[in-house]
Formats: C-alpha cells, structure tokens, sequence
C-alpha cells in the first residue's frame, strides 16, 4: 500500500485530490492573458488568509526565501534588530539576520513556552534604535503559537521598530488579522495549512514597512520586494511563477472559502484540543500549555519511553509518519502536525495508530483511552453546535 500514507508532520502536508487534479492542467505562458487572469483572481482571495487590504505577493521559493526576503527588503547592514527566538525557527531567523550583518540582540525564551509581550517592551525601551523585531508566530519546533497581537501591539507601543513575522506554520489554519493587529510583514508558505505541495512564498507588508523597503539600500535582486509588488500591479510576476502550484492555490482557495474560515480555524482548534485530551489521558506528557499550544501542530515530551522508537514502530506499522525534535529537543520530544487538509477523523485514526505504536514499544498505556477522549472533545463540540 505505497500510497497510503499518514503524513501527520508539520509540512510538508497533505494535498487534497482535487488540487493535485488542479496541478496537472496544461502549462500556460506567464507572460499570457491567461496568467495574468490567474494570477489577477488569486492576490484579492489571499487577503482574508491574511488579514490584509496589501498585496500578497508570490515568490517562486521555499519559505526561508520569505524570511530572508522579509530581512533584506526592510532592514540593512549594521541596523538594529531584534529576534525573539522561541525555538528552531526564531534560531533561523538569527542566522539570517547575522548572515546581513545586521546588528542583532537575541530574546530568548525557554522552548515550549511562548514570549512573553513585556519582555519585548522592556527590551524596546533599552533599546531604541531597534529597527525591526522579528518574531515567530507559530514556533513549528515547539508547538508554540506566540501571542503575536500583543507582540505587535508591545513594540507598536514603545517603538518604531518594524514587526516581522514568521507565519509559515500557521497562516491559512489559525485567525491573522495582519493589519488590524499592527503586523508589518507577514510571510508564510504553500507546504503547511495551506495544502499545496511546498515550493510557493506568501509575503504581505504594510504601508509603514513599504515606506521603509523603498528607502532600503540594502542589496537584493531575486527577493526584492519592490520588483514583485510592480509586477503585481499588473497582474504578473517578474521572474517565471510557479505555474502549476498557482493552479493549485487556486483550487486551495476554494477549498478554504466553501468551508469558509471561520470553520476552517474552528477545524484546527478542535484538532488540537482532540490530540491535547488524547494525551492527558494516556498521560503523556505535553510540551507546552493549552494557552501558548498552537492550532496546527502539538508536541509531546514522553518521559516513559523513547520518542524515537515510537515514530519508528509508527512508521514500519502504518507509514504514520510524525516529526521528532529539532536542535536541543532532537530525541526528546514528537510532535503531530495537524494543519491544511486533516480533519477530526485524521485524528481520531492517528489516536489510534498512535496507541498500538505505544503498547508495541511497551508503553504502560490503556488501548482506547486516548481515541476516547478524543472522541468526547468532538461530541462535546458538535453537541455545542446543535
Ligand atoms: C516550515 C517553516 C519555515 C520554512 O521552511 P522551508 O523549509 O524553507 O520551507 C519557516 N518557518 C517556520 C516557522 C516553518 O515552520
């Protein structure tokens, strides 16, 4: 069964049917009226994914071309800035910033916990020459969703710094209100709620952050901002797009606007609350709290046996495949990605591997007592509903 397989990690993530059919319509020109029609429909449907009246561009890029993208456009040599690093991907964003020579400060937060709004502020107001703060929204390594609406608010308060956020794990599966909420550049990518193959960068900035990038003589060619928000206006893109990922998105977006959003996120928080109650009651023990446990991926620190053995026993049994940690969590933690296109059932069916994975390795687990606790969050839920 080649191609049965549960990928429950935090992206890559499933494509649904109908967007792989999508992906196989014949190519197009990029420089057609046909794509510029595309690509005309798509930017004003990628809006209230991100909570925006900007643009949303498109780069042809994995999500770390974002991120760097984010860096070069708004920020240059020797500026100040700071990265609130949260775990693996606060880390990422450091390099970045040093690899620019920007002049960087480090907050550093405990894995598994989310930053703490005060923290930046008293950063902020030692430090008033920070150009941009660069955080996380949802820590992928961690499970953390980080409060980004007072984060953004925080800085907003004490600073003129520009607020950059990693969205990559969590935009298109958890509410981003970019532009109410004071977020100047927003990235994510195609590969995680989004439900495309990986491949696509979405970025959005905001009027004070394009006022800042055209000011930029920051050296950059690929990634600049400026080339792209052009040749969006009509309705194109500077270098060759990812074709058949945008027929892709286009199908995505359907998708997500049948369901509609609200339910989309609804969908998310109950997948989380679901996996939470699956593992408190086996007693595995979780990284993070249910406030800072993001929508779209959990993470669980076993105490009891081997985090390792278990996604191994999982993916010889099953193809179930779930993630380990990163850096200084590598061996100690598992983490379930839940974003894009996975629903209740998903979980209800990765509970359940999960608890013959755990009693083969000889975990000391009761078989069903965590698919029952599932299943209780989601009757409650519909029961809500009636
Ligand atoms: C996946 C991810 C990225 C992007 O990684 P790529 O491998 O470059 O696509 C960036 N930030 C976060 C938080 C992520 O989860």
């Amino acid at each position: 069964m080649k191609e049965q397989q549960f990928l429950r990690i935090p992206g890559p993530t499933p494509i649904p049917p109908s967007v792989e059919r999508a992906m196989i319509q014949p190519m197009i020109g990029h420089r057609s009226g046909d794509f510029k029609q595309l690509y005309g429909r798509l930017i004003p449907r990628l809006q209230p994914v991100f909570g925006t009246r900007q643009d949303v561009l498109v780069l042809a890029a994995s999500g770390t071309a974002g991120l760097e993208a984010a860096a070069v456009n708004a920020v240059k040599e020797g500026e100040k800035v700071l990265v609130i690093v949260t775990g693996a991907f606060g880390e990422r964003f450091t390099d970045i910033c040093e690899t620019y020579r920007f002049n960087v400060d480090r907050l550093d937060v405990t894995w598994g916990e989310a930053v703490k709004p005060d923290a930046v502020k008293a950063y902020l107001k030692k430090n008033p020459d920070t150009r941009a703060v660069f955080v996380t929204y949802c820590e992928t390594s961690t499970a953390v969703l980080n409060p980004i609406e007072e984060i953004a608010q925080a800085v907003r308060e004490t600073s003129d710094a520009l607020v950059i956020a990693d969205g990559v794990s969590c935009i298109g599966g958890t509410e981003t209100e970019m532009d109410a909420w004071g977020i100047d550049i927003l990235i994510t990518g195609s590969q995680k709620a989004m439900m495309l193959p990986p491949g696509l960068v979405f970025i959005a900035a905001s009027d004070r952050a394009w006022a800042r990038i055209e000011a930029n003589s920051q050296p950059r060619f690929y990634l600049d901002l400026l080339k792209y928000r052009k040749s969006a206006q009509d309705h194109s893109s500077p270098f060759t797009p990812a074709v058949s990922l945008l027929y892709g998105l286009e199908e995505a977006l359907n998708i997500m606007e049948e369901e509609g959003l609200e339910n989309v996120y609804k969908r998310h928080r109950l997948m989380k609350t679901m996996i939470r109650a699956a593992a408190d009651a086996l007693q595995l023990p979780l990284l993070t709290s249910e406030e800072a446990g993001s929508p779209t991926v959990t993470a669980i620190r076993p105490t009891a046996f081997d985090a390792e053995a278990l996604r191994s026993e999982v993916k010889k049994t099953f193809s179930l495949t779930l993630a380990g940690g990163q850096k200084q969590l590598k061996g100690q933690i598992f983490r379930i990605g839940h974003m894009g296109y996975c629903s209740p059932a998903d979980i209800l069916q990765t509970i359940t591997m999960l608890e013959i994975g755990l009693d083969r390795i000889g975990a000391d687990i009761r078989l069903g007592t965590g698919t029952a606790a599932a299943q209780r969050v989601f009757l409650l839920e519909k029961g809500d509903n009636r």
